[in-house]
């Protein structure tokens, strides 16, 4: 027999064979629909609003998340692209050191003082010894220091006028004399080629001239021909 079948069996048997219950008691069981409707819907209800809170509060998580995920991807590429600046600006500024190494190679370790006519020579001249080599051109003319080093004296000296002395780094110094002006001041770093006065006629000079003597250790005086042709400048 089906289940639904014997469920009904027995209603009926109920109905038939059960005594009515007391008023009193009928009472307390009686059933009002409408109540009944309204306490299943307000339980319907109440069942529906936590669905939909939790529906909300899943809602809400996710969208917490995805905000916090987009917050963390926002922050990564940010990292990145600092990251990113970071390794161009070091890039930049290891090209920047090669470049000024690479300059710094090429300038020129040594200058002639002087362009014009190479007219006296290291050695004894009327009586007397001449400590350096002239070269002559006109007043004006741009006078170079020798090498890289550092001005130890610029201005008047007996005989020469005007002078300029340039210690270099193994403590030789080179001299400057007879200079019409001074462009440089003593303690002033100054570099091969660099323009340190211009040519002059001041002094004991018989004519627009650059003395130029070379001073070993800072006092023994030598030849400038040979000192100059060893750091492959030629008068
Ligand atoms: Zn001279």
């Amino acid at each position: 027999m089906a289940a639904g079948a014997d469920f009904a069996a027995a209603l009926v048997a109920n109905t038939t064979t059960s005594t009515p219950p007391a008023a009193s008691v009928r009472t307390v069981h009686a059933v009002e629909p409408g109540l009944e409707a309204a306490k299943l819907m307000r339980s319907e209800a109440l069942f529906a609003r936590q669905h939909v809170d939790q529906a909300i509060k899943h809602a809400s998580d996710g969208y917490n998340a995805r905000q916090a995920e987009l917050k963390r991807q926002q922050e990564a590429e940010q990292a990145r692209i600092a990251a990113e600046e970071a390794e161009k600006a070091r890039v930049a500024a290891e090209e920047a050191a090669k470049a000024a190494a690479k300059a710094a190679a090429q300038r020129p370790k040594a200058a002639k003082p002087a362009e014009g006519a190479f007219t006296s020579g290291y050695g004894a001249r009327w009586g007397t010894t001449h400590y350096g080599v002239d070269i002559a051109n006109a007043i004006g003319t741009p006078i170079l220091s020798a090498m890289d080093g550092v001005v130890v004296e610029a201005g008047p000296a007996s005989g020469f006028g005007l002078w300029v002395r340039v210690q270099h780094g193994d403590g030789t110094i080179t001299i400057y004399g007879h200079v019409n002006e001074i462009l440089v001041s003593q303690g002033q770093q100054v570099q091969a080629g660099q323009q340190i006065a211009t040519m002059g006629n001041r002094g004991q000079s018989t004519g627009p001239h650059l003395h130029f003597e070379v001073w070993i250790g800072g006092s023994q005086k030598i030849d400038p021909i040979g000192w100059l042709g060893e750091r492959g400048i030629n008068l």
